[in-house]
């Protein structure tokens, strides 16, 4: 399984294809807003060769759902997101613009997904996880044979997700990371939705919201 990472827009997101052997993959969160971003992911897609199965947000605030509307064009693929994030995907019709983004298009989800269920493509599966606390409907995705996860805007290197913006709540945010997350081997590899990739291990004893400091 590769795991390709971009860094798109001004609030310096970042953004998942990922794919196997197979050449077929799925994008994560496209924040890809202006046309240079846009043509720099359509570009990758068409070097690799890569056929696109899936378009899947963790969560939908306005910096993770940017490129939704282009890559459902671009690709013909369905969107899938966590119901309880409709409320998210809504409000950013209205806030785009107070954000600097005033070309947002809202596109609608095609489907739901939810904790438990299985993203396919190629010979890969990624296991859906619903982890609260950021956003009402925030989910990540695992393969635990890879050893590695998808977390969004869930854990950070030495961060966690803000908890101030509708549906946000650090307590739930907390137990999402403690009790889900960490249940996880120490070395597996945390893609994060935004600033570097860490791992659980590393959380685990340096992060200073969840880790052994905090207990
Ligand atoms: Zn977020």
């Amino acid at each position: 399984m590769t795991i390709k990472q971009f860094v798109f827009n001004a609030l310096s997101e970042n953004t998942y294809i990922v794919f196997d052997e197979t050449r077929e993959c799925i994008i994560i969160d496209p924040g890809c807003y202006e046309a240079d971003e846009k043509n720099e992911l359509k570009q990758y897609i068409a070097e690799n060769d890569l056929k696109v199965k899936l378009l899947i947000n963790t969560h939908c605030h306005i910096d993770h759902i940017l490129g939704n509307n282009f890559i459902k064009n671009e690709y013909g693929v369905k969107l899938v997101v966590h119901k309880k994030e409709l409320d998210n995907l809504k409000a950013t019709k209205f806030v785009a613009p107070i954000y600097g983004f005033p070309a947002y298009e809202h596109c609608d989800p095609d489907a739901y997904i939810e904790d438990g269920d299985k993203i396919e493509f190629g010979n890969s599966t990624l296991d859906v996880l619903y982890l609260p606390g950021h956003a009402a409907g925030h989910i990540a995705f695992v393969n635990e044979k890879e050893n590695i996860c998808i977390a969004g805007d869930v854990l950070f290197k030495e961060s966690i997700g803000r908890t101030d913006l509708p549906g946000g709540d650090h307590n739930t945010l907390i137990d999402s990371i403690k009790n889900q997350l960490f249940k996880f081997p120490d070395s597996m590899t945390v893609y994060c939705g935004h600033g570097p990739n860490t791992n659980i291990g590393y959380e685990k004893q340096y992060n200073p919201f969840c880790g052994e400091a905090t207990n």
